[in-house]
Parts: structure tokens; C-alpha cells; sequence
């Protein structure tokens, strides 16, 4: 079994291209049906879901336009911690059909408070679309509309995430080993 080593870690294959590829053409079949006549937004947050869009959106048939956007964490004043901003949204996404595009949904606790920034600029409809899930994790209740795979609470790189900033360029997604 090919291993991948990043820094102190191992790494093995877990879920090989194909089986990638063949989730993220069925998901987008699925939104090529939902939004048939409309003009969707998607919402493709950075870094990790750069890989995961690229290859979602040339499998999406529908007249669409796509942004990048990022959260940024600051150390807060306030003692419950980090607090985020939304960074680069520069479309209007009032009336729009959103479409986010998300890498990983662990507690949920980004998403969550993604789609409530999000919500305060009066899209049409705000859908979440993840490549993985880790149901295991999910502290919030988040209505998650697409998802690629569910996944064991185990890290993973590959395929766009990282380890320690290493990692996104692997065809295939790993899981760490011990
Ligand atoms: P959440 O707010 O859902 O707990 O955090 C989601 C974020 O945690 C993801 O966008 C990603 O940056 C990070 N994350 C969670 N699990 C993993 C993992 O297994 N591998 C990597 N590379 N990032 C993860
Ligand atoms: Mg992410």
C-alpha cells in the first residue's frame, strides 16, 4: 500500500480517485437536476475546496457563476475566542440560488456560521455542498443538501487538504495511519 509522509505523520490511501470522481459527477448530477432553470451561485470556500470545485463545477451543465471566498480567524478581545470574517464575497448574492462548496464539515460550527452570514444578504436559497462529512463530529444541526462521503473522525490530506499547509496535491485522499 502506498503511504504518504508529511512532516511526523503517515499517511495511506483511503478513498482512491475513481471513487472520488465518480461521487462528485452523481452529486452534480443531482444539483444539475434541483436547479434546472436557474442560475446558481456556487461558493467555494478556500483553501480546501479548491480541488473539489474545480472538478464540481466542469461536471455542473447550468448557466453558473462561481466565487471564492475565505473565513478568516482573528485572536477575539472577547474571551469566547477566535471570531471569523468573511473575506472576498464580492457578488451580489441577493435573490441568488447559493450553492457552497465546503472540503470537510467536522463540528459544523464553520458551516453553521457560514450560512448565517450568508443569510443576512437575502439570498433566494442557500444550499450546502460538501465533499466529505464526518458525522461523527457534528456538534450543530446543519441541513447538509450534498455530500460526497461520510467519513470515520480520522484526519485526512489529499485532494485539496492539507496537513500543516502540505498535502493538497494528491489525486487521492489519505487517511493518517499509526
Ligand atoms: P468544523 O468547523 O466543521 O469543525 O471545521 C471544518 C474545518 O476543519 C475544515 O474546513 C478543515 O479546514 C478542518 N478539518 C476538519 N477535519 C479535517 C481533516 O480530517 N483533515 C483536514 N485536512 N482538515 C480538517
Ligand atoms: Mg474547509
Amino acid at each position: 500500500m502506498e503511504t504518504l509522509q508529511i512532516k511526523d505523520k503517515k499517511f495511506a490511501v483511503s478513498i482512491p480517485e475513481a471513487e472520488i470522481l465518480e461521487q462528485v459527477r452523481r452529486v452534480a448530477g443531482e444539483i444539475n437536476r434541483d436547479f434546472a432553470g436557474r442560475e446558481p451561485v456556487f461558493l467555494a470556500v478556500l483553501n480546501g475546496s479548491f480541488v473539489f470545485a474545480a472538478d464540481l463545477l466542469r461536471e455542473v451543465k447550468l448557466p453558473s457563476q462561481i466565487s471564492f471566498i475565505k473565513l478568516a480567524s482573528y485572536e477575539g478581545t472577547a474571551s469566547s475566542g477566535a471570531v471569523k470574517e468573511l473575506v472576498g464575497l464580492n457578488t451580489d448574492i441577493a435573490g441568488r440560488d447559493v450553492i457552497i462548496v465546503e472540503d470537510i464539515i467536522d463540528s459544523g460550527l464553520t458551516m453553521e456560521y457560514l450560512t448565517g452570514l450568508l443569510a443576512q444578504r437575502h439570498p433566494h436559497s442557500v444550499s450546502v455542498c460538501t465533499l466529505l462529512l464526518k458525522p461523527g463530529n457534528l456538534k450543530v444541526n446543519l441541513d447538509i443538501r450534498y455530500k460526497c462521503f461520510s467519513i470515520p473522525n480520522d484526519f485526512i490530506v489529499g485532494y485539496g487538504l492539507d496537513y500543516d499547509g502540505y498535502g493538497r496535491n494528491t489525486r487521492d485522499i489519505y487517511t493518517v495511519v499509526d
